[in-house]
């Protein structure tokens, strides 16, 4: 029997004061799933979806697998992801027909300020990687008690053994990855050496970076995770925690994080921001992560075009990058912690609204100078975060059909590259505006406050078939880009009828803040990110002729020699089989137990 539900897109967790009610609520269908055959994990390291599919075999639910999953992400890649590191999770219940929110987002300590990360003497924001290593990035880490709110809600076996799998690699060693070296290498020269506690770690005897297959113990690793499997919480109160703040208040620009503003941290719950696409329902994270909002407006917008009939084309790639610059717009302007300034999500994604954003897209030239639009009267002022990629993203179901959809970080490669107990701090406060207002003087929404969360665009999401079932999850890495990845796979499966895989090959295309960058086999002008250089712009890259067109559509298109997408998504077939799909621009694999 299928339940309908009208989920509106309203926050239910809010402190909005003086907001009318939504203008229109989205109509969208959830129903239940029946048990599937077999489960699934797809995460971006073999070793974390094999201790994903370790926990599956043994009885455990989605979320007991993701717990196994983001522990040992936190040791076999923790240049992206960690304990002490925040995250979004989604989670579709299929019996109950119901898709949850959990926010567990870094926040700001107490004693926190808007002009924290600005120069007193001169006003303007300190050097971006003086931010980052500033012991005033780090926020109260909220990726384990997040999941284990979840586990309270959906775990199947008790807490703890979820994070054995993680504790043998930690003690018995693993191998670096390729990528995990090359991170290393790149970026020894920077801060990553002047911690002795990250030298000792990521470098050998001799001063090298550590190489790729060189075999890696953990042990603080291992026994910090024996406290959490004791004490959920064991990172927020006692020793750990006070180890944290110690190592936060050292210089450069010690942090003024307290163990009583973590011992007040709770992660959130919500139900998830849903609106339909085509008939899908779409479901993603909420406030402060602006991913939810921002993919969902780009499809939103896409809905007045026939995307299907556009296809893989340089049409459809044009309807593509004019949607997401004016979402990108908008996310920019209005989005932040919703429990701390007023972030109009149902306005934004109202579809009269997108339909007035859609009208503003011509099929036979670009948008010349993309502005937010005026869902509401409120002023806000230009955006002014930065966004430095790191973090990951995987996604678990099992055979009940518990869907987890979840991406987590630390946010800068080896976040604040500080260490305390054998995991990396996160940078994550420098996901906030570095000023409160803008040149005009106006207010800007993501500004630093006490105990505020920062602005996130992570963006895991599920979709379901119009008939209310689980079709998918997807989601992504990748700072700002994070939403124009996901959207892609969106509007490839949807709308292109591609597999998973194929809709993870296609080229990555970023239309954000008038620059138009995409993949691209001709990497003659190539641009490649200077901080975590990705693969892939050869082998699934723009063709030529695409990014010609869209240049004869007046684009100033920004050829990327590759991005550092890490997709994985997981699709339930027609017949009930579950297949998956992992980015090879990254390591992951997506597998059965
Ligand atoms: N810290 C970023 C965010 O929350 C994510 C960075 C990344 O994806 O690499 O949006």
């Amino acid at each position: 029997m299928k339940y309908l539900l009208l989920v509106s897109t309203a926050l239910l967790f809010t402190a909005c004061k003086g907001v009318d009610a939504p203008p229109t609520a989205d109509a969208v269908t959830i129903a239940k799933t029946p048990a599937l055959q077999t489960g699934m994990v797809a995460a971006a390291n073999p070793l974390a979806t094999e201790a994903g599919l370790k926990v599956l075999r043994e009885g455990g639910s989605a979320v007991d697998a993701a717990i196994a999953v983001q522990a040992t992400l936190g040791l076999v890649e923790p240049q992206s992801s960690g304990l002490g590191g925040g995250a979004f999770m989604v989670v579709y219940d299929p019996k109950a027909a119901k898709v949850w929110a959990y926010d567990g987002r870094e926040e700001a300590p107490s004693g926190a300020s808007a002009t924290m990360f600005q120069d007193p003497a001169t006003g303007k924001p300190r050097g971006y990687f003086q931010r980052v290593g500033s012991g005033q990035s780090t926020g109260t880490p909220g990726a384990v008690v997040m999941l284990h709110a979840a586990h309270q809600d959906y775990g199947k076996l008790d807490w703890g053994p979820q994070f054995e799998s993680s504790i043998a690699l930690a003690e018995e060693c693993f191998r670096v990855s390729p990528r995990l070296a090359g991170l290393i290498k790149r970026f020894g020269g920077y801060i990553l050496k002047n911690d002795p506690d990250t030298r000792n770690y990521f470098f050998t005897e001799n001063g090298e970076p550590l190489p790729e297959g060189f075999l890696r113990d953990n042990q603080p690793y291992a026994n910090t995770l024996r406290e959490i499997a004791k004490n959920p919480r064991a990172l927020l109160e006692g020793d750990i925690a006070a180890d944290i703040v110690e190592k936060i208040s050292q210089e450069p620009f010690p942090g003024t994080l307290t163990v009583a503003d973590m011992a007040a941290y709770q992660p959130r719950k919500a139900e998830a921001l849903c609106t339909s696409y085509r008939g899908h329902a779409v479901c993603g994270a909420q406030p402060p992560a602006s991913g939810g909002v921002a993919v969902q407006s780009i499809l939103g917008t896409l809905e007045n075009f026939d995307m299907a009939a556009a296809g893989n084309t340089a049409a459809g790639w044009h309807l593509f990058a004019e949607a997401s610059f004016l979402a990108y717009a908008d996310r920019d302007k209005y989005v932040a912690d919703s429990q701390f300034v007023d972030v109009p999500v149902a306005e934004m994604l109202d579809k009269d609204y997108l339909k007035s954003r859609a009208e503003l897209i011509k099929p036979d030239r670009n948008i010349k100078e993309v502005k937010a639009g005026n869902p509401v009267s409120f002023a806000r002022g230009k955006d002014a975060t930065p966004d430095n990629p790191g973090t990951s993203h995987f996604t678990v179901v099992d055979k009940d059909g518990l869907t987890v959809s979840m991406t987590t970080t630390i946010e800068g490669a080896f976040g604040s590259q500080r260490m305390v107990r054998g995991f990396l701090l996160n940078n994550e406060l420098t996901d906030f505006s570095a000023v409160d207002k803008d040149a005009d003087g106006v207010l800007i929404a993501n500004r630093v406050a006490p105990r505020k969360r920062p602005r996130s665009s992570m963006a895991p999401h599920i979709v379901f078939a119009p008939d209310g079932e689980l079709l998918f999850t997807t989601g992504s890495p990748g700072g700002n880009s994070i939403i124009a990845y996901t959207t892609k796979t969106i509007v490839g499966i949807i709308d292109w009828g591609l597999s998973p895989q194929e809709a993870i090959e296609l080229p990555n295309v970023i239309a954000r803040n008038g620059s138009l960058r995409m993949e691209a086999q001709n990497l003659r002008d190539a641009e490649t990110s200077e901080i975590n250089r990705g693969a892939g712009a050869k082998e699934f890259g723009m063709s030529e002729d695409i990014v010609s067109a869209l240049e004869g559509l007046g684009h100033k298109v920004r050829r990327s020699g590759g991005e550092i997408s890490g997709l994985h998504i997981i699709y339930r077939q027609d017949n009930g089989t579950l297949v998956g799909g992992a980015d090879p621009r990254r390591e992951g694999t997506a597998q059965k137990p």
